[in-house]
């Protein structure tokens, strides 16, 4: 498994599992907890997730696959921004343990900007971490400006990941905040990398993929693969898919093939901002 370090030093799995809109259907339940528990045995071992999910069925549905196997995981889950103040984290926090039936998350991010002050989530975090109910914690959605904001606020410099969106047709982050999350070194975590199966059927992609022999969902991962510093989540709720999406860790793009992406899918020309979804 190819790894990124994060700031502590330690590597995490630079492909994960994403989770959101699983445990929503009772039919499709088996097949979800099948496809993360294989997650698990083939070395994807970070599972994203957020107590929004589902409104806490995700993370439900996460601490079944993983039971009997907690130490394998490396759980990253989001606080609502409306649950990230000095006590409503905590509490959040608590919640998210619970449902996951372990004593500690990997990672806990923000999930995005809401209007409870930086200072007081990062409080709030680094005494979470204190306690030893989470080991790492981060931020999600945070453009330049936000950025510049957190690394003014104590422990704001101490997150372990911007968890963004970046696939091959969101590529704005690369004007301003990519560059600055490096030189800080900050590692990105892409969610939506193959945008939430829109990319999948893109002409040009599905075109290319037929010449080099891959399926589009290994060419949008292989492409955020190529980048050192980079995590992709992709989610599926499927054992056959996940398959398929590893294999693009066994076939890693040349610079020529990197070189042709950038001509069908260009990075950004000007001034861009992060987008969302
Ligand atoms: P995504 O991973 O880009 O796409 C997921 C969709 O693509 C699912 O419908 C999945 O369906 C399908 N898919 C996956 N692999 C496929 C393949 N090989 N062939 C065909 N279809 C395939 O989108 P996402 O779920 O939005 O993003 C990934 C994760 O990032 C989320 O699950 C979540 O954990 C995180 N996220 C975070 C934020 C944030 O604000 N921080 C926002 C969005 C997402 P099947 O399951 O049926 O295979």
């Amino acid at each position: 498994m190819k790894m990124v370090r994060l700031p502590s030093g330690e590597q995490v799995p630079a492909f994960g599992i994403g989770t959101w809109r699983m445990g929503d259907d009772a039919a499709t339940r088996s097949e979800e907890i099948a496809t993360l528990r294989l997650a698990l045995d083939l070395g994807a071992k970070l599972i994203d997730t957020a107590e929004m999910y589902g409104e806490g069925r995700a993370e439900t549905l996460i601490g079944e696959a993983i039971h009997g196997r907690r130490d394998e995981a490396f759980i990253v889950s989001k606080v609502y921004p409306h649950n990230a103040s000095r006590k409503g984290a905590v509490s959040a926090c608590d919640r998210s343990l619970k449902r996951f039936a372990t004593d500690r998350i990997d990672l806990y991010l923000l999930h995005w900007r809401g209007s409870v002050p930086l200072a007081e989530t990062m409080e709030a975090f680094t005494g979470l971490r204190d306690a030893g109910k989470i080991r790492y914690f981060g931020v999600s959605n945070f453009d330049i400006d936000d950025m510049e904001e957190l690394w003014a606020v104590p422990a704001g410099s101490e997150i372990a990941t911007n968890q963004v969106l970046y696939n091959l047709s969101r590529r704005g982050l690369e004007w301003a905040l990519l560059p600055w999350l490096r030189k800080h070194h900050v590692p990105v975590m892409a969610y939506s990398p193959v945008e939430q199966g829109r990319l999948l059927s893109n002409r040009n992609l599905i075109e290319y993929g037929r010449r080099h022999g891959m399926a589009p969902a290994q060419i949008a991962l292989a492409w955020l693969l190529a980048k050192e510093d980079v995590i992709v989540i992709p989610k599926t709720g499927n054992r056959t898919r996940l398959r398929e999406n590893l294999g693009a860790l066994d076939r890693p793009l040349t610079q020529q093939q990197l070189a042709e992406l950038d001509g069908l899918f260009p990075a950004p020309k000007g001034p861009h901002s992060l987008e969302m979804l």
